[in-house]
C-alpha cells in the first residue's frame, strides 16, 4: 500500500546509500515471500516512467533528489528533500574498497535467478573487465553499466556497482559457485 520514488543521479544528488544507508538484500523479504498489489505496481511503475522520460528528455524530474511518497492505504502524496551524507561510503568516498563478496549469501529472487552483493559496494571497470572475461567467455551485452556473459552454461550480469545476477542456477550451493568463479574473473581482470 505504499510506493516510493525519486530521482538519484550522484554527485548532484544523493545517491541509493545515503538513503538508504546499509541496506542488505539478505535481509529484505523476497517478492517468493511477500506480495505486492498490483495497483501499486501499476501507479508506482507509471510514475518511474515518466521520471525515467524527463531524464532521458532533460526536463528536470520533480523527484530529482526528492523522495515522492506514495500512502495508498490514506490515499496521500507527499515529497520529502534528501540530503548527501557526508560520511556515505559510495558517493563521498572516490576509491572502491577491495572487493569482497559473502560467503554464504546468494539472494534468490524469483524461480531459478541468484542475486549476489558484494560486502561493500564497489567500483567496476566493466569496460577493461569485458576485454579480460571475453578471452574465454562469450560477452552478451556490455554497456557503462552491465556486463552480461556466459559463465558455464549460466547468464551473468555483472553491475558496475559489484551486483551480480546469475541465471538458471538450482540453489544457493550453485549459485555461490558460480559466484566465486566470477569473482575470480574480477581479480585477475
Ligand atoms: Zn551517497
Amino acid at each position: 500500500m505504499e510506493g516510493n520514488v525519486s530521482v538519484l543521479q550522484s554527485p548532484e544528488t544523493p545517491c541509493l546509500e545515503c538513503v538508504l544507508p546499509g541496506l542488505d538484500d539478505a535481509n529484505l523479504p523476497t517478492c517468493d515471500t511477500r506480495g505486492v498489489l498490483g495497483a501499486t505496481t501499476g501507479i508506482v511503475g507509471a510514475i518511474q516512467a515518466m521520471e525515467a522520460v524527463k531524464v532521458l528528455a532533460d526536463i528536470e524530474p520533480h523527484s530529482k533528489g526528492k523522495l515522492m511518497i506514495f500512502d495508498f492505504a490514506q490515499s496521500e502524496f507527499r515529497t520529502i528533500p534528501l540530503k548527501i551524507r557526508p560520511d556515505c561510503n559510495v558517493c563521498q568516498i572516490k576509491k572502491p574498497s577491495a572487493v569482497a563478496y559473502p560467503t554464504k549469501l546468494a539472494w534468490l529472487c524469483g524461480s531459478n535467478t541468484a542475486n549476489v552483493n558484494p560486502e561493500n559496494p564497489i567500483s567496476l571497470d566493466l569496460n577493461a573487465l569485458s576485454e579480460s572475461i571475453g578471452r574465454e567467455h562469450t560477452i552478451l551485452l556490455a554497456t557503462s553499466m552491465v556486463l552480461v556473459f556466459d559463465y558455464e552454461g549460466h547468464e551473468v550480469s555483472l553491475f558496475s556497482k559489484g551486483r551480480m545476477l546469475i541465471k538458471d542456477v538450482r540453489d544457493e550451493t550453485q549459485a555461490l559457485e558460480v559466484s566465486r568463479g566470477v569473482i575470480k574473473l574480477l581479480s585477475e581482470g
